[in-house]
Parts: C-alpha cells; structure tokens; sequence
C-alpha cells in the first residue's frame, strides 16, 4: 500500500482517463476524527463546503457509506441530493431510491430486547455506551477503562446474543472499540456497493466512471478487498499502526476467539488522517474542475 500523496500523479492520470467519479466514503474515522464518545463526532464546516462543491458537480456521484443510523448520518452531515447508505447498507436514501432491507426491520423486536439488556447488564460499568441505532445496536468500549471491565462487556455480551447467535436470529461484529449488533442479513458495506453498481448508478455513468472509496475501519477494508482491481481504495490511518488492541473478540464465541488485526494491505493507497482526507477530496475536487475547464470551448 503507497502513501497517497506520493503518489499523486497515478491518481490524476486515473481522474483524467475517466469521465466520471464515483466517490464513496466511511463517516467516522474518515471524514471526521474518532471521537471518545459518538455523539461528539462532528463534521467541519469546511468539510461540508468540499461535500457540497463535489455534490454540485454533475461528473461526481457522492456518496456516504456507514455504520450509523440513516436519521443520524444525515444529521451529521447535512449535504442535499447525495446518497447515504446508512447501518451497513440495511438503508439506502439518495436520489431516486429510498429503502430499508424489509428481513432487518423483522429482527427490530429482538434488537430491542437485546439493547434493553445489555444497558441494564452494563449500566455499571464506567465509559460503557450501548446505542440503540433502531436497525442495530452498537456496544461502544473505547472509554471503558479498566481490562477486567473491557472483558466483562465481552462476556455479557456473549452471554445475552448467544441465543440469537445460535439461531441465527442476529449477527455480532466487531469494529474499532465497538461491538455491532446486526440483523441476520447479507448486507454490509461490499455487498451494498455491489448492489449499487449492479442496480442503481445508471450504468452510461458508471461506465465511464473511476470508483473511489475511503474508509478506515474492519468493515471498509472487506469492501477495500472487494473492490481489488476495480477501483482507487484508500485507507485512513497508519498502516504500521493498525493495532488489534482496537479489536476484541467475543468472549466465549469461536468465531470472534482471536484479536483481530486488520490487513490495511489491501487499500491501493493509505492518507494518515481525516485532514488528509479533507486534502484529497480538495484536489479531486479541483482536478475535475480543471479538466471540465479544458474541454470547454
Ligand atoms: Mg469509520
């Protein structure tokens, strides 16, 4: 995997040979910093203003790709006419499309119930966050302290989805200190982009189009894999720093019973950070803008 920004000209001879961009990115980690806390995660005014130009260009098709509910993703980033695939592609709203996968509102009542437990198991543990995201519930640990309660949640949470798990009434992943508890559907973020290329991006856009996708955490990296050949990937984040520490399993649960170190190398490219990131969408933003202007009268 190349560092971006060495790599730049690669990535300019791509946007010229292409007519089009399809651009897809992460939210959290990519176009903003990791907060402790999710509520605090917060887009910057100028990283809208980027999101708002290249949503304006008609060669750019714009797309946010996430973990989050749909009611949060569009509150978090507040950019008209694009589309957002929101808890791992089990909603979709953008243009022309609105769509909620009808097997995952099915698993709504087991959700619930699962929420309902584990806030009421792990209301004493300091720094647990359990988030009711209606069509998924995310168990956050990053501020959870101490190992033995960081081990704990593990536990507990093992023990209240085990049920469900076994009956495949739910799905548990694992992502950068947080547990996603899924509904038991095929969808997640490399069979939602396939989705999408397959059946709603016109394909005499498509066609012509480079895709991109920027993402930085477990869940991107399988879409990173996906795209291999197909597109410009890029990861966000330190490669030589990707730390499994970030990654526990589910205690008790063979298929969760190693730390998990995501393999970056898969991404074409990696940029450090979110202002990187920023730095990128800018001058893919003005690399189009100089190309429309050349082929202009
Ligand atoms: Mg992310």
């Amino acid at each position: 995997m190349k560092y971006l920004f060495e790599n730049i000209q690669a990535v300019n001879e791509l946007l010229h040979a292409k007519k089009n961009v399809i651009l897809l990115t992460d939210f959290d980690g990519t176009l903003t910093p990791i907060r402790k806390h999710p509520d605090l995660a917060a887009l910057s005014e100028e990283i809208r203003q980027i999101l708002i130009n290249i949503s304006q260009d008609k060669a750019i098709f714009l797309g946010i790709i996430t973990g989050r509910s749909l009611k949060q993703i569009k509150k978090l980033v507040q950019v008209q006419d694009i589309l957002y695939v929101a808890n791992h592609g089990i909603e979709l709203e953008g243009p022309g499309i609105r769509s909620t996968c009808p097997e995952a509102k099915k698993a709504r009542s087991t959700l619930w119930h699962v929420y309902m437990k584990l806030f009421k198991s792990l209301r004493h543990i300091e720094g647990i966050y359990v988030e009711d995201k209606g069509l998924s519930v995310s168990l956050h640990y990053r501020t959870v302290k101490k190992r033995c309660d960081v081990e704990q949640v593990s536990r507990t949470l093992h023990g209240i989805t085990k049920p469900f798990l076994d009956r495949n009434m739910l799905f548990v992943h694992t992502g950068k200190m947080v547990y996603e508890i899924r509904p038991p559907v095929k969808w997640n973020k490399a069979s939602a982009i396939q989705w999408l290329l397959t059946h709603y991006f016109p394909s005499e856009f498509s066609e012509e189009a480079l895709l991109i996708y920027l993402g930085d955490d477990k869940a991107d990296i399988e879409v990173f894999d996906s795209l291999r050949g197909k597109g410009l990937t890029v990861f966000v984040g330190n490669p030589a720093n990707v730390s499994a520490a970030e990654y526990h399993h589910v205690a008790g649960d063979d298929s969760y019973r190693s730390p998990f170190t995501p393999d970056t190398s898969v991404a074409d490219y990696y940029v450090h950070s979110s202002d990187e990131v920023k730095e990128f969408l800018e001058h893919l933003y003005s690399q189009k803008q100089e190309i429309h202007n050349a082929v202009q009268p």
